[in-house]
């Protein structure tokens, strides 16, 4: 059956990404420098309408957002540390301007769902999918859809074992200190060592503690889901070796008392995002 393009927007705290295409057959996109919300949005929607029509938009956006169809403030970006974007609309004013139905979900939740679909989950019924860069997110797709509650899951935020007198470094979330995140994304290494993550050489000790604060919290992740496949991507995981290591420290601390989920690279690199928002069109389309 031939159907209508649909277009899918990954809305970042650095760049927007926009893409019209059909699946994961993308036949337009663009990257749109994210400045203040009514020039980012401007843009995005000058985009949509130079390469539609397009039957439904897919939203994949930073957060926090809020994701209740029932509240008044349904599609909006909500307590981003991000200057000029909390409590900022960025829904209605897609919807009003393109006029067609727009699906909207966490970055990390569309990257779990295009893996799922056209990525490294495709063979899996369950799969997480977590990026460790400038912050730690996670996302699941359960029985082919992405995972809500009562807002959405916040995982980089969960609680892992912190041993101070091995780490003394109090870590660098601005709202909870040595969460997930708070010790392990990037920010938290360059402010551990002195250094940027990048700069670090393969031997340092930070790389043995980072894929043990990893697998803590993947661990926590496996525990509670019981996903059958963990994609793990982000810039820190492009590190040589890391993913190896991740996968042995996991194995040590489930210690044989369940099956672990398969952790994987993920297929997809860089364009998980907007194809999760071509994804969460077309399931807007299919209804
Ligand atoms: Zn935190």
């Amino acid at each position: 059956m031939d159907t209508a393009p649909v277009g899918g927007l990954e809305a970042g705290g650095t760049k927007f990404v926009c893409a019209v295409g059909r699946g994961p057959d993308v036949a337009a996109d663009t990257r749109i420098a994210t400045t203040t919300p009514r020039e980012t949005l401007e843009r995005a929607i000058a985009f949509f309408r130079q390469h539609g029509p397009i039957a439904a938009l897919g939203v994949a956006s930073f957060g926090p957002v809020d994701l209740d169809p029932r509240s008044p403030t349904y599609g909006f970006i909500t307590t981003t540390p991000k200057p000029g974007w909390a409590d900022t609309d960025v829904l209605g004013p897609l919807r009003a301007a393109l006029g067609v139905p727009v699906a909207f979900d966490t970055d990390v939740n569309a990257a779990a769902l295009a893996e799922h679909r056209w990525g490294a989950g495709r063979d899996a019924g369950s799969v997480v999918y977590i990026t460790v860069g400038t912050g730690i997110g996670g996302g699941a797709v359960v029985n082919g859809r992405a995972v809500h509650g009562l807002v959405h899951p916040e995982m980089g935020h969960v609680r892992i074992p912190h041993d101070r007198i091995a780490d003394p470094f109090a870590g660098v979330c601005p709202r909870h200190g040595d969460c997930w995140e708070g010790l392990a994304a990037a920010p938290a290494l360059t402010a551990r060592w002195g250094r940027p993550a990048e700069s670090l050489p393969d031997d340092h000790p930070a790389w043995p503690m980072e894929a043990r604060y990893l697998a803590l919290g993947i661990v926590n992740v496996i525990l509670t889901l019981s996903p059958e496949r963990v994609v793990l991507g982000g810039g820190v995981m492009a590190r040589a070796g890391l993913l190896k290591r991740v996968r042995g420290s996991v194995s040590e601390l489930l210690g044989g008392y369940v099956r672990a989920a398969e952790i994987v690279a993920p297929a997809l690199g860089e364009r998980s995002g907007v194809l999760g928002a071509l994804a969460l069109a077309e399931d807007v389309v299919k209804g």
